[in-house]
């Protein structure tokens, strides 16, 4: 059940009257911070669930032009501010969770889990999508992100990448024109993908299984997997781990507030409970901070930042 706000105003001066008519679902004011892996973050202006492929393409094309639009998976690598975020976030339903196989090939919505992903693949005796269980995002999410785990990435299965354009036009955009590289893709960002189509050969379902079971147990081992986290906060430097630079710097455990580096894995920030988000990304500056003074050298921050920043009072202490 959504948290929505109430409006006293009529809908004329408010985004929601300025959208065009869809057959899907408009929200206002939408409290994001029950629904992302973290656990913080503001209100979504409007949240837009469209029905169907066709009508994500007609509110892109007739939208006013003015009108930001933010694309959110399952939000396990999104940290939303606390001041929410402006304009409309598109979140995909089970419309687009649905999975074809094909000869050698595999369509998965977007909206699907790289988890169930994984798993449909190996009830077919499908190979080499085995890493996706051991990555708790949407393929949506990991064709954006290149996500990529245990020695394979999203680019090195993706045959294709289906989606909207801005104007609302469908694409489809092949792997070689998608430049992926890690943990960053170059298509257009306002581009909202549907799907993707992966390659999936036939292999044999006790190998499979096999190595979807060592993923789970590897990731079980080293992994905050139960914590209100965003994964690997910042992208590991060329030939470098971030979270050894992070150690170095003497950051296991540092907190800010609510907000603290793991101590299972130190390249994951924790909501230890009452974090805001600003107490989330504040603790990241100050790692980046100190790896700089120690090591020379400047991270990246893997994790997507979305929405208005605001300072809550008490928090970061
Ligand atoms: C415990 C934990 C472990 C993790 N381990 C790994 C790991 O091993 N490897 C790894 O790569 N990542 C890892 N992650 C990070 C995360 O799971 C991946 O980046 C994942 O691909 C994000 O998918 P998502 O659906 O959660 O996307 P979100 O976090 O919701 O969004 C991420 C980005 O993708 C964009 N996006 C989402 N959906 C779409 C869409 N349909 N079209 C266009 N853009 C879209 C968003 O705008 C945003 O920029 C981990 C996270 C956690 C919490």
């Amino acid at each position: 059940m959504m948290s929505v706000e109430r409006y006293d105003t009529p809908a004329e001066g408010r985004l929601i009257g300025r959208l065009p008519p869809v057959r899907g679902k408009y929200a206002e004011g939408v409290a994001m911070a029950p629904f992302t892996w973290f656990r913080v973050g503001g209100r979504a202006e409007v949240v837009f669930r469209p029905m169907d492929r066709e009508d994500l393409a007609g509110f892109m094309a007739d939208k006013p032009k003015d009108v930001p639009v933010t694309v959110i998976g399952v939000t396990s690598n999104l940290l939303v501010r606390d001041g929410g975020v402006q304009g409309v976030v598109v979140r995909l339903g089970k419309a687009f969770a649905r999975t074809e196989f094909l000869n050698g090939q595999v369509r998965f919505g977007a909206a699907t889990l790289n988890g169930n992903a994984s798993l449909s693949a190996l009830r077919l005796g499908r190979s080499g999508l085995e890493f996706l269980s051991g990555i708790p995002g949407s393929i949506g999410g990991g064709l954006r992100m290149n996500a990529g785990a245990y020695s394979r990435e999203f680019k090195d299965v993706l045959i294709a990448a289906e989606g909207i354009d801005g104007a609302g036009q469908l694409q489809s955009i092949p792997v070689d024109e998608m430049g992926m590289s890690y943990r960053h893709c170059t298509a257009a960002a306002e581009s909202i993908f549907t799907s993707g189509l992966f390659t999936a050969p036939d292999g044999d379902p006790a190998e499979i299984a096999c190595q979807i079971e060592s993923i789970r147990a590897a990731r079980a081992k080293s992994q905050p997997i139960g914590a209100r986290t965003g994964g690997s906060t910042f992208a590991n430097p060329n030939g470098l781990k971030a979270w050894e630079l992070i150690e170095a710097a003497g950051c296991r455990n540092l907190r800010m507030g609510g907000a603290m580096v793991s101590e299972k894995h130190c390249n994951f920030l924790i909501n230890t409970g009452k974090a805001t988000a600003a107490d989330i990304e504040a603790l990241g500056e100050e790692v980046r901070r100190r790896v700089l003074e120690s090591s020379g050298i400047e991270l990246r921050w893997e994790i997507q930042r979305v929405g208005v920043p605001i300072r809550i009072e008490g928090a970061g202490a």
